[in-house]
């Protein structure tokens, strides 16, 4: 099996006929490698837009390239579409998070129309192979490629980043030091439709107590001093997309307000709760002492 790594640039334009933004791709770069992750073909093509006439500022600041270069190379995307699905073959594709394959997607959907990629067989995020092949556990923030490389001490020169063959180039090399032939099958899919409804779904949070997907059963706190079952007080509410309700521990006459938010994914539901400590109300007459007032300003 070979693997190809596909890395994109594109330019970000409004495109009049369609009425929406659309990512156009202005670059092409990839590597393929053997099952040894030896890198045995390359591939690197401009690609001429055809919505935009010209490049954003941080685009090309980015990338060097200019427009008139993309110009000059006179290449369409259904051209180039053609010669790398040629290189790709049965391949399996790769890149460096989804934002490319979707920009992909969009790019086939804007000139074929239908967002399919009907050459592709299999696909990997690299991203998240190699966050989880790395013990990456940072979950507000997804991993770089550029920091990725740095973890695993992999020298690389800033000036050539940021373009298509060069960062393809690099997510191969961090791919080929994170190898692990058993870990890989986890994030091997097969491109049919479920993987298109994987791959374009947004996790939202739900909103709707009512909702299937809630699971009412997860919606208790245990008192974070004792571990006791709370008291819950009040109805829940809903505030910045979390369901809260007031709670007490009777052993510990301690009251908080319960955070819990039910983050729906493609095929399972994230449940994350949070327990915040409200200001003790057995003496209302001292609402205002400092330490209330200090728990206060933390919240
Ligand atoms: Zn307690």
């Amino acid at each position: 099996m070979e693997y190809i790594i596909l890395d994109l640039e594109f330019n970000g334009t409004y495109s009049k006929h369609r009425h929406k933004f659309v990512n156009e791709i202005i670059e092409f770069g990839a590597v393929k490698c053997d099952e040894q992750l030896n890198i045995i073909d390359t591939f690197s093509e401009l690609v001429t837009p055809q919505i935009s006439k010209k490049l954003n500022s941080h685009v090309s600041a980015l990338t060097h390239i200019t427009i008139d270069e993309l110009k000059e190379s006179n290449n369409t995307f259904s051209r180039v579409i053609s010669h790398f699905r040629k290189f790709l073959g049965d391949g399996v594709l790769m890149t460096w998070s989804n934002s490319d394959i979707l920009v992909l997607m969009e790019n086939y959907q804007y000139f074929f129309g239908n967002d399919k990629l009907s050459f592709l067989k299999y696909y990997v995020n690299l991203q998240k192979y190699c966050e989880r092949a790395i013990g990456y556990n940072d979950k507000a923030r997804q991993l770089g490629l550029s920091t990725c490389a740095e973890m695993l001490g992999i020298t690389f020169e800033d000036e050539h980043l940021h373009r298509a063959y060069t960062d393809a180039k690099l997510t191969a090399l961090c791919f080929k030091a994170l190898y692990d032939p058993e870990l890989l099958k986890q994030y091997l899919y097969t491109c049919d439709d479920d993987f298109y409804r994987r791959v374009t779904f947004k996790n939202y949070n739900i909103c709707d107590l009512k909702d299937p997907n809630v699971n009412r059963r997860e919606m208790y706190f245990n008192c974070e001093t004792c571990g006791r079952r709370a008291l819950r007080r009040s109805k829940w509410r809903l505030k910045n997309r979390s369901f809260r309700a007031n709670f007490r521990c009777l052993r510990c006459h301690k009251d908080f307000e319960g955070r819990i938010t039910f983050k729906q994914c493609y095929d399972h539901v994230n449940i994350t709760k949070k327990a915040v400590d409200l200001p003790p109300k057995e003496k209302p007459k001292k609402a205002k002492s400092a330490s209330n007032d200090t728990q206060n300003n933390n919240e």
